[in-house]
C-alpha cells in the first residue's frame, strides 16, 4: 500500500461507494478503506433489506423535512437529487420503481441489487477496495493525508470521510469519523439515536403488543411554547412504544431525554376523536343497548387496550355503560383523548436507524462538502449533522453528498 493515491475514502457505505464512483469517473486514482469484511453492510440492511432509496418530494420539501439545517443539502441535491439518482442507478442497471407514489425502491425490492450494481461500477472504474481495513488515524503530514490501518499506511492527496454515524455498530459504524474530524479541528455536535423505539415508565404497553393503532395522534411539549403533534401508526412493544410516527418523533425526543430525563407523551389512540365526539358516542351507548364498558370500547380499540384505558381512568372494565355518567365518564373521556405515557429512554443505537447530531455543518462548504479547516478533506453522509425521517431521506442524502464529495473541486 505504498502508492500515493489521488483520493482515499474512509468508509464503504452508501456515501463512500458513490463518492468512489464519482471520483474515479474523473480519472482519479481512488482507494476505499472499509473496516468490515465487505462494503455496504448497512445498505444491505436498509429498508428491511429492500432499501428505500429516495422519495418523490421536491427538493424544497425534501430539505424542509431535515429542519432548519436542511438547506445545507441544496448543492448536493442539485447534483444528484431524486430524479438524477434514479437515472444514475438506471445507468448501473439498477431499475427503480414507486408503488405508493412516494417511496422509491429497487424494482427487485432487494438491497443486494443496489449494492451489487454499485460494486460492479466501483470495480469497472478500477477503484482499489481494501476490506477488513480499519483506519485507526487520519492526519495531514508532509503535504498529504496519511492513514494508518492495520495493514499499513496509505497516503493520498485528498481524503473523504464517509464513516457514517453510530447506529447498528455491529455493521461497522462506531463513530470513528467523529474522532478523525475532531483531529482536523472540526466540531462534533452531541449525538443521539434517532428513528428508534422509545421505552416508557408505564408497563401497560407490554399488554398491547399484538396490535397496530392506526392514525394515532402523538403530542408532546418540545419546548416552550413549542408543542409537537404528529399523526400515524403506533405499535406497542414489550417495553414501550414504536411505529412510524414514534420513530420520526424520536429524533426530537432523544435530545430532550438527555436534557429532561423524561418526556411526557399525550396519545390520542382513537383516530383523533375529541371530547365532543366521545360524549356523543357515550350518549349513543346509553340510549342504545348499553353493555359493559370494556366491550363497547373494544369497538374502537383492541380489547387489551380497551381494558388498559378503563384502568387508567380508575374504572372497572365491567362497569355498565348505563351507569356511567358525570365525573367518571369525563375522566375516561380525558384518558381517551389524551392517554399519558412517560418516555424514560430510547432503545439505543442498536435499534436506531439514524444518528442525530454529528460533525457541525458550520465548518463544511455546502457547495463542495470540503472542510473549511483543512483543504482537500471532504465529509459526507450520516457523519454530518443532518438527519431526516423514515422514507428514503437518509439514503438520498448519503448518495447525493457522496457524489458531490467525490466530484471534488
Ligand atoms: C436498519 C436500518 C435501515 C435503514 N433503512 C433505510 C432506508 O430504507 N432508507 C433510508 O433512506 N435510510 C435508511 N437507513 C439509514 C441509512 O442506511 C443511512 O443513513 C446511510 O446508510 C448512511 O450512509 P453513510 O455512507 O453515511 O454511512 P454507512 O452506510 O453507515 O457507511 C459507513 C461505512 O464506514 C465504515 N467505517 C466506519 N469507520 C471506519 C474506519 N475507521 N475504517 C474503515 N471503515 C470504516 C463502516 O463499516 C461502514 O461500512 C437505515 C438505517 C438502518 C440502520
Amino acid at each position: 500500500m505504498n502508492k500515493r493515491y489521488d483520493l482515499a475514502i474512509i468508509g464503504g457505505g452508501a456515501s463512500g461507494l458513490v463518492a468512489a464512483i464519482a471520483a474515479a469517473r474523473r480519472r482519479r486514482s481512488v482507494v476505499l478503506c472499509e473496516k468490515m469484511s465487505a462494503p455496504g453492510l448497512k445498505l444491505l440492511a436498509s429498508g428491511g433489506q429492500r432499501c428505500n432509496l429516495t422519495n418523490t418530494l421536491s427538493t424544497e420539501a425534501f430539505m424542509e423535512r431535515f429542519g432548519p439545517e436542511g438547506r445545507f443539502m441544496g448543492p448536493a441535491l442539485a447534483e444528484l437529487g431524486s430524479e438524477k439518482l434514479r437515472s444514475f442507478f438506471h445507468e448501473l442497471g439498477i431499475e427503480t420503481d414507486i408503488r405508493d407514489g412516494f417511496r422509491v425502491w429497487p424494482a427487485t425490492r432487494r438491497s443486494e441489487t443496489v449494492l451489487a450494481g454499485l460494486l460492479a461500477e466501483v470495480k469497472r472504474l478500477g477503484v482499489r477496495v481494501e476490506v477488513r481495513c480499519e483506519v485507526r488515524s487520519a492526519l495531514f503530514t508532509d503535504g498529504c493525508f496519511q492513514l494508518t490501518c492495520e495493514a499499513g499506511a496509505i497516503a493520498a492527496t485528498e481524503l473523504i470521510l464517509a464513516t457514517g454515524g453510530l447506529t447498528h455498530p455491529r455493521l461497522g459504524t462506531t463513530g470513528d469519523g467523529y474522532r478523525f474530524a475532531r483531529a482536523f479541528g472540526h466540531r462534533v455536535k452531541p449525538c443521539y439515536p434517532g428513528g428508534v423505539p422509545l421505552l416508557t415508565r408505564e408497563r401497560w404497553p407490554g399488554r398491547c403488543t399484538a396490535h397496530t393503532i392506526g392514525k394515532a395522534v402523538v403530542r408532546f411539549a418540545a419546548g416552550r411554547p413549542k408543542k409537537l403533534a404528529r399523526t400515524g401508526d403506533v405499535i406497542f412493544t414489550e417495553r414501550g412504544i414504536a411505529g412510524p410516527v414514534i420513530l420520526d418523533l424520536s429524533r426530537e425526543i432523544s435530545p430532550l431525554l438527555k436534557k429532561r430525563g423524561t418526556v411526557l407523551l399525550q396519545l390520542n389512540l382513537g383516530r383523533g376523536r375529541n371530547r365532543e365526539d366521545w360524549q356523543a358516542i357515550f350518549k349513543g351507548w346509553r340510549q342504545g343497548s348499553g353493555g359493559i364498558l370494556a366491550e363497547r370500547l373494544a369497538e374502537h380499540f383492541p380489547p387489551p387496550l380497551a381494558e388498559v384505558l378503563c384502568e387508567l381512568a380508575g374504572l372497572e372494565a365491567r362497569t355498565a355503560v348505563h351507569a356511567l355518567g358525570g365525573e367518571p365518564r369525563d375522566r375516561l373521556i380525558g384518558i381517551l383523548v389524551e392517554t399519558p405515557l412517560t418516555v424514560v429512554d430510547t432503545a439505543g443505537y442498536d435499534q436506531a436507524f439514524i444518528t442525530r447530531g454529528g460533525v457541525s455543518l458550520k465548518e463544511v462548504d455546502p457547495s463542495t462538502l470540503e472542510s473549511r479547516l483543512r483543504p482537500g478533506l471532504y465529509l459526507c453522509g450520516e457523519l454530518l449533522d443532518l438527519d431526516g425521517p423514515c422514507g428514503g431521506f437518509n439514503l438520498q442524502w448519503a448518495f447525493a453528498s457522496g457524489y458531490l464529495a467525490g466530484l471534488g473541486k
